[in-house]
């Protein structure tokens, strides 16, 4: 058997190992097994490729080749293995947005070298198509080059997360893309002759869609920023089947076509779930007009010592906690979990209520609890619990802020306005777990902190729920 028929082979394994991958993660319960499946494959992809690479090397005497390969395999995996052992579970979403700059980066560098190759065929159509698929391939991967760099920025708070405001910015978007068919026209039916005017078209191109992929992103609020992540996921899916056209390779194309669907099928259910236009998400804030200033004076907010709610926790008999990203920063889910423990054995009802966007990643705050063996019947998606908050005698909001704000509900000029939130107010007390009276990721100010029924417990929540344990009579 020859060397193509063998990769062949290995490359609908590998597929195959991708779909099953993706069913797997699509369950809590056999998330573990969809993450081998994942890797299995991924090994299979790249041990039949680098063999295809070293048999064509081989063929036309090119032992450089072969080494610079397997020196770029050892340096990619041997980074790879270091960032994946140190990223901290709250530097995720940064990481996944530096990784899908690399795969734009790669379909922007591979649709360059498309170009300077040349497409060799007899047929003048097909030439068309090749040049077609390195301007589409060019376009794809620069967008999604800078976008995801924005997004890294935004997420790692190195850049203001509020969306970037400027004139005319839907015509700048829209406009962009009528840029983009125009000089794709015009690449495609330049002369095979003359290189120096396609490769001004492309280098135009190339800077437009750079340029595009800053301002999607950059245009885009915080409190979206968890669609943008998986829209760009989507969009480093179609890079990478771009590329997979131009390099003739069956496998990147199934591949991208995967991660191109699921990530765009992503943001659209988490458009669902924060009630957002998935068409103007996806158009950098489409239709989005400029938030108002937000310095509305709320009045004074209380406070409360760690003592305190103790004693209103040992009085209570319903008690629903409302985690956010500032469990995630202080590591509090363990005494978390054990304040749970210790007030059910009071026979107080305690239960968790879970916002989809909580955290930084989708899922984060239940496979912190999952972490803390907190009981997973008391864990409760936000539907499922926004209902009981007017019959909850306290709700301890542990490091959220956006997600329990009700501006989102009753002012329709906040730039969270109409995202559903944990309606936390409802409830007889509320207690937020915070170290200052700073802002959540979304940049805006929350009026709950201000409310009759709210008290302030500033510091660490670690260090703030353990005292109240402490403290519990
Ligand atoms: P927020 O980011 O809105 O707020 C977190 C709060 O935690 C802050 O106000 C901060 O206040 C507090 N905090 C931080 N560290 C500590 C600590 N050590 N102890 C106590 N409090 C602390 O959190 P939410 O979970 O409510 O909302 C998530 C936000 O992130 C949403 O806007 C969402 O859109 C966005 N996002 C979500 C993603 C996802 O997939 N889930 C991905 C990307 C963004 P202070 O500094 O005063 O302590």
């Amino acid at each position: 058997m020859d060397i193509l028929s063998i990769t062949g082979a290995a490359y609908i394994v590998a597929s195959l190992l991708f779909i099953l991958s993706l069913a797997g993660l699509s369950r809590h319960e056999s998330a573990k097994s969809g993450l081998t499946y994942g890797m299995v494959g991924m090994g299979v992809a790249l041990a039949s490729t680098v063999a295809l690479v070293i048999d064509n090397a081989n063929d036309t005497d090119n032992s450089l080749a072969i080494l610079l390969m397997l020196v770029a395999v050892a340096i990619g995996a041997a980074i790879g293995l270091w960032r994946a052992r140190i990223v901290e579970m709250t530097g995720m979403p940064e990481l996944i947005a530096a990784l899908h700059s690399f795969v734009g980066l790669a379909a922007v560098l591979i649709g360059w070298n498309g170009h300077l190759e040349g497409a060799h065929y007899s047929l003048d159509s097909l030439n068309n198509i090749h040049e077609a698929e390195v301007a589409i391939g060019i376009f794809i991967g620069a967008v999604t080059f800078t976008g995801s760099i924005v997004a890294n920025l935004k997420l790692s708070a190195k850049m203001k997360s509020a969306p970037l405001m400027l004139p005319g910015k839907n015509f700048i978007n829209l406009g962009s893309l009528a840029v983009f068919a125009v000089l794709t026209a015009l690449y495609v039916g330049t002369d095979s002759n003359d290189s120096s005017t396609a490769d001004v078209l492309l280098l135009v191109l190339t800077a437009l869609a750079l340029g595009l992929g800053w301002h999607l992103v950059a245009s885009i609020g915080g409190g979206d920023m968890p669609v943008v992540v998986s829209m760009l996921n989507s969009y480093s899916g179609w890079a990478a089947a771009a590329s997979g056209f131009l390099l003739n390779n069956d496998l990147l194309i199934v591949t991208g076509a995967l991660v191109g669907s699921s990530g765009a099928y992503l943001s659209y259910i988490m458009c669902k779930a924060m009630n957002r236009s998935f068409i103007s998400v996806i158009a950098g804030g489409f239709g989005i007009e400029a938030p108002a200033s937000g310095d509305t004076d709320y009045g004074e907010h209380r406070e409360v010592q760690a003592a305190e709610a103790a004693e209103l926790l040992a009085g209570a008999s319903s008690v629903v906690i409302t985690p956010g990203y500032g469990m995630a920063v202080a590591q509090a889910q363990y005494p978390v979990a054990e304040l749970t423990s210790k007030l059910r054995a009071k026979g107080v009802e305690v239960r968790f209520g879970i916002h989809p966007v909580a955290g930084r990643l989708p899922g984060h705050m239940n496979v912190l609890l999952a972490e803390a063996k907190v009981p997973y019947d008391i864990v409760l998606e936000m539907d499922e619990i926004n209902d009981d908050f007017p019959d909850t005698d306290v709700v301890l909001v542990i490091g959220a802020n956006d997600t329990v704000n009700p501006a989102a509900a009753e002012d329709p000029t906040s730039p969270i306005a109409g995202m559903p939130v944990l309606e936390v107010w409802n409830a007889r007390n509320v207690i937020v777990f915070k170290r200052s009276m700073a802002t959540g990721y979304a940049g805006v100010q929350n009026p709950l902190f201000f409310r009759d029924n709210s008290q302030m417990l500033f510091g660490d929540a670690k260090d703030k729920v353990e005292e109240i344990i402490q403290n519990l009579p």
